[in-house]
């Protein structure tokens, strides 16, 4: 039986909206244009308090301020309600939920293929920064499988075989004997500690690694000075007008909150936001990449609390006008993680999501 005419000319009249509904949608264009550079920086241990630290400073300045896209992610693991740095990681690099502990595999410990094997399959160059060692939880997820975080020797060796291109950090000391590897696979490795990072030519078609310390970098505290700033301005050099992805961690963020040290935690967030800045800076010129900003969890239940004072007859009053960081955890918290997004395919980035949506939009847009 043939439908009545009426109802023939409406349902085509929806298809005709439909359809051109959708190509208003493709020729806006810009929201769903791809990136040809993403360059992926995680805060460890950065949640919002970490994160507004940054807006109580005199001069209320900060690169935060210029993301104008926001999301947020649930950061929980496939073990526990409270991830840690490993699976935090994995979730971001494999797009798995796996347990506490693991590098690059699932819950049931089998490789999970990361986005750094699949960029590199498409001809990407590809690199990792961290202020830890290289083979430390979040940077190893981004080329190790291994049951394991503890796991760092087989880790480093896995580095060495690994896609990676470009690295910087700590981790000397997991390195050693690894001369054969080295040699195999063309690396230039680095393990001075005076680095005139504007001075290195690169050669596009080598491999660079700088292991400028035995296991984790210094704190900031203790003079680390812009090793992570410099670093990441030295690889945007490495990478210019290719196909890139560029994982680079603030990694001792985290290691202020497990310390519960407030001045830790903000000299590592002021340290961060400054190679934030460098990254928009470059992002801003190039037109071409996606700067993505997030962190795997919240660390040490940062709260920014009124600081209290007695009055003459010893009564105790909040200070609103000053603000002490109070911790209340030497552990991770579960906290929402804010994610921030600038450039073509920003858009993806927005709304509420688990934290292993981070892996499909980025390979959704991959060239
Ligand atoms: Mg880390
Ligand atoms: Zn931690």
């Amino acid at each position: 039986m043939k439908a009545p005419i009426l109802i023939r000319i409406l349902v085509l009249s929806i298809v005709i909206q439909f359809t051109a509904c959708n190509s208003t949608k493709q020729s806006l264009g810009s929201t769903s244009k791809k990136p040809k550079r993403i360059i992926f920086l995680i805060g460890d241990g950065m949640g919002l308090s970490q994160i507004s630290t940054l807006f109580l400073q005199k001069d209320n300045t900060n690169n935060f301020k210029r993301f104008k896209t926001i999301g947020f992610i649930n950061t929980s693991s496939g073990s526990h309600k409270i991830t840690d740095s490993a699976a935090g990681a994995t979730a971001f690099a494999c797009g798995k939920k796996t347990y506490n502990g693991a590098i690059g595999v699932d819950i049931d410990t089998n490789a999970s293929v990361n986005l750094i094997e699949k960029f590199s399959e498409k001809d990407y160059v590809t690199g990792l920064i961290a202020t830890s060692s290289i083979t430390h939880a979040t940077p190893a997820c981004f080329y190790a499988h291994t049951k394991h975080r503890r796991n760092e020797f087989d880790i480093a060796k896995q580095l060495l075989l690994s896609d990676v291109d470009f690295f910087a950090g700590g981790g000397r000391d997991f390195l050693r004997e690894m001369n054969a590897e080295m040699q195999l696979y063309n690396w230039n490795i680095d393990t001075s500690n005076t680095q005139n990072w504007e001075s290195i030519t690169f050669n596009p078609e080598h491999k660079y690694g700088y292991l400028l310390s035995g296991k984790g970098m210094t704190t900031m505290v203790n003079g680390r000075g812009d090793f992570l700033y410099n670093a990441t301005n030295a690889s945007l050099r490495y990478l210019d007008k290719r196909k890139s992805f560029m994982m680079i961690e603030g990694s001792q963020i985290d290691w202020g909150g497990h310390a519960n040290d407030y001045e830790y935690v903000f000299t590592e967030m002021e340290d961060f936001d400054k190679t934030v800045g460098a990254v928009l800076d470059y992002a801003e010129k190039d037109g071409n990449t996606l700067v993505v900003v997030t962190a795997d969890h919240e660390t040490g239940g940062l709260a920014l609390r009124p600081a209290s004072y007695q009055d003459a007859d010893g009564i105790s009053h909040n200070d609103y006008d000053a603000v002490e960081g109070s911790f209340n955890t030497g552990g991770h918290t579960a906290a929402l993680i804010p994610v921030f997004a600038y450039g073509p395919g920003a858009s993806e980035f927005q709304g509420f999501y688990e934290n292993t949506e981070i892996f499909n939009k980025f390979l959704k847009l991959l060239k």
